[in-house]
């Protein structure tokens, strides 16, 4: 039998998804944008990658993080929905398992998952962030992943210590500037296409992220010539409307201000390659979500698609309808926005 019932919208989803609609009036829709670039409805075009957030738990509590998630979260994935994601990426044939959090490696799981998916023949990548290659029992995390080859994107707010510690809070650049050399080290970041290492950086304030290539210049000549350190690739990403941000954008009464940037920055042909058109996102109890945003503000996949891993139907999920929301103008605006960094150049 099919779960058609959604998992209960817990309080701080609730309350956020009730903030944004309290500003809804003074904002056109997003579905608006879309129908105006003839690109409405939001489709999904297959999926390409399987994204997992395993949890919440994270060694940091970072002042922008989207998923509110820390220390004290106890969020996380059990052994059980790891397998019905195993399953579902052998009979799929999904060729990327994309697995985030919270910081995953936390996980108790996170090992044992990684070893299946790469014996599936899966391109795994962890999103990394840093300093838990630092924390207890993490000793021989940059091992582990470079023994299974799995890709890491690495989250860092600025090649800075002032800005990363701002955002992130103290000491966190100098511990990951000491993460990052021992990834090189494995030999990771240095070109090598077994081993590749990608910084995401998102604006540390209610703006949009510069130009990704010239950022990506400046930061590997300054991280190369100050630190010592490499990496393959400079990802940026625009802070989303939501979570810890979305609380930091309310306090400075920059809300609807930044809403308002994002949508005159409004680019269709980054909305023709969001992220969600590729990829399926799974939360920490296997109910499913159109992308990692979507399962911070408890929106789950709708128009008809099961919401759960377990009930996983590709003649309904691989061309399910998006469910949209203002959240997604941060996708949409200049450059673009997706996990994998800016979509067009925000120039063009
Ligand atoms: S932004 Fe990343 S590292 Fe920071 S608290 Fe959130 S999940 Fe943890
Ligand atoms: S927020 Fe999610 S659903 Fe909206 S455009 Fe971005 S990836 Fe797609």
């Amino acid at each position: 039998m099919l779960t058609h019932e959604k998992p209960q919208v817990s309080r701080e989803e609730q309350l956020q998804q009730e903030r944004l609609e309290a500003i809804q009036p003074g904002l056109a829709r997003f579905d608006e944008h879309l129908e105006q670039a003839g690109q409405f409805p939001l489709q999904a075009t297959g999926i390409e990658i399987l994204q997992l957030n395993v949890g919440r738990v994270c060694n940091q509590t970072c002042r922008h993080c989207h998923v509110s998630a820390g220390p004290r979260r106890r969020e996380s994935m059990a052994g059980e929905i790891f397998e019905l994601a195993l399953d579902v990426l052998r009979t799929q044939r999904i060729p990327v398992v994309d697995i985030t959090g919270g910081a995953p490696e936390l996980n108790p799981h996170f090992r044992g998952f990684v070893t299946g998916a790469r014996a599936l023949g899966c391109t795994v990548i962890d999103r990394c962030n840093l300093t838990v290659t630092q924390e207890a029992g993490q000793q021989d995390l940059v091992d582990f992943l470079h023994h299974h080859e799995v890709q890491v994107v690495a989250s860092l707010p600025a090649p800075t210590q002032a800005e990363t510690d701002a955002q992130r809070g103290e000491a966190v650049f100098e511990r990951s500037i000491l993460a990052l050399r021992q990834f090189n080290a494995a030999g990771y970041g240095t070109g090598d296409p077994r081993w590749p290492l990608h910084l995401v950086t998102n604006p540390t304030g209610a703006f949009l992220p510069g130009d990704q290539t010239e950022l990506e210049r400046h930061w590997k000549q300054q991280l190369l010539e100050q630190q010592g350190v490499r990496f393959d690739s400079l990802f940026t990403m625009a802070n989303m409307p939501i979570g810890r941000f979305l609380h930091w954008l309310d306090g400075k009464g920059q809300l609807v201000p930044y809403l308002r940037r994002l949508q005159a920055a409004w680019n269709p042909r980054a909305a023709s390659s969001v992220m969600c058109r590729n990829t399926l996102s799974v939360d920490w109890r296997g109910f499913l979500y159109d992308c990692d945003f979507n399962q911070m503000l408890g929106l789950c996949v709708d128009h008809g698609a099961p919401v759960h891993l377990r009930d996983f139907r590709p003649d309904l999920h691989h061309r399910r309808r998006i469910v949209t929301g203002l959240h997604c103008y941060g996708c949409t605006a200049g450059g673009g926005s997706s996990c994998g960094g800016a979509l067009d150049s925000p120039e063009a």
